[in-house]
């Protein structure tokens, strides 16, 4: 168990805000790589902080919507010539063979390639020329909460970090696309990380915390229905009328302990009083166990052959999860209680 007291030691990490970030290191077009969901939110808040951003991207609607929200528009083998600096923004699966393809190409000494995800370089996926700047600018937010928050004057959280510092200023330029992108206004805070700490905790976040707190879900579902309560109303008290999505707001705003006094001192008393009885060892070796697979490279290489049998596993563990209470009774629910608003 971590030491919750001794904590003075542990807290290493360096944190950066606006005043750390210069925008003038950004000389030169920026190519945006890919116009989706992170692609769209980060070239839009570098066009607006003032950068000269062109977009990469094949032809079709993402590309046509790129030229309609003002970008010029290249293949991507074009726009990665064209630019000092390229966000490779495309889904992290598809990275490998454009990069060999069309960016691979475009790169020569001292360009910079940034990734907003630390999982192609960790795992040796991709491999770039040692002259170039490898870094990354990783928001721990959606690509709408990106955009939202810029053009609402808001910062947010992002990781950076410098895999390869072939110019000597590769921390500068993460640190003011960080800043471009909006990361560091009011409320925003950069946090330096390395690759394999984004990479690895990325997936620990999608591989542990998330399915073992959608087991829990599923868990409370059967037990409440197979004690007699109707599905609709544990549906609803459970996850549905979005209650429990505030307090995992309030979590995120106040803190794990502090929100609790936003609740009832019934409701803190016996969540506290029972908390304990769902503390597993099962649960903590279960995560040891997938953390393992993460580090040791054994989950990236199931997941490569995976992807290279079209994600038919996947397809698989999705149609078996119809046969789940929560799932089945959810879509009906949905319809029974939405019938007002459709
Ligand atoms: P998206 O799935 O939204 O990316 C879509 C873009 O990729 C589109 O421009 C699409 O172009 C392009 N694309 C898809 N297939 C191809 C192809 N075969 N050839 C060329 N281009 C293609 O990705 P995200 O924005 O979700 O992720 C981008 C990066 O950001 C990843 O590294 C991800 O890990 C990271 N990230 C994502 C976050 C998120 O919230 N989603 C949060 C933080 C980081 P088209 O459809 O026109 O082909």
């Amino acid at each position: 168990m971590v030491d919750s007291r001794d904590i003075s030691e542990e807290l290493k990490t360096p944190v950066y805000f606006d005043e750390d970030a210069d925008l003038q290191v950004l000389a030169g077009p920026i190519a945006v790589i890919g116009y989706g969901n992170q692609g769209k939110a980060q070239a839009l808040n570098l066009k607006d902080s003032g950068l000269e951003v062109v977009v990469g991207n094949i032809h079709d609607e993402y590309c046509d919507l790129a030229k309609r929200d003002g970008f010029e528009v290249l293949d991507i083998r074009e726009a990665a010539v064209k630019a000092n600096i390229i966000l490779f923004l495309i889904p992290d699966e598809l990275q490998p063979s454009i990069f060999e393809e069309q960016i691979k190409p475009a790169l020569k000494k001292d360009k910079v390639l940034c990734f907003a995800s630390g999982y192609n370089i960790t795992f040796e996926t991709i491999s770039v020329r040692k002259d170039v700047d490898i870094i990354l600018v990783a928001p721990r937010m959606i690509g709408r909460g990106v955009r939202e928050s810029y053009v609402n004057g808001k910062g947010f959280y992002t990781f950076i970090g410098v895999h390869n510092n072939a110019s000597g200023r590769a921390m500068d330029v993460a640190l003011a696309i960080a800043k471009g992108i909006g990361s560091t206004k009011p409320g925003g805070a950069v946090l330096e990380v390395t690759f394999r700490q984004e990479a690895e905790l990325d997936l620990f976040n999608e591989q542990c915390f998330g399915p073992a707190f959608g087991q829990v879900l599923t868990c409370a579902v059967d037990v409440a229905i197979e004690a007699g309560y109707p599905p609709e109303v544990v549906l609803l008290e459970l996850y549905m009328s979005g209650e429990f999505a505030y307090t995992a707001e309030m979590i995120a705003k106040m803190g794990t302990l502090k929100q609790l006094e936003l609740h009832s001192p019934t409701s803190q008393y016996g969540s506290m009083s029972r908390g304990m009885r769902y503390a597993s060892p099962e649960l903590r070796e279960a995560m040891k166990q997938s953390l393992r697979e993460i580090q040791n490279g054994s989950f990236a290489k199931e997941f490569a052959a995976e992807y290279e049998m079209d994600l038919e596993i996947l397809d698989d563990m999705k149609e078996m999860a119809q046969d789940i209470p929560v799932v089945y009774f959810d879509d009906a629910v949905r319809k029974k209680l939405n019938k007002n608003r459709e």
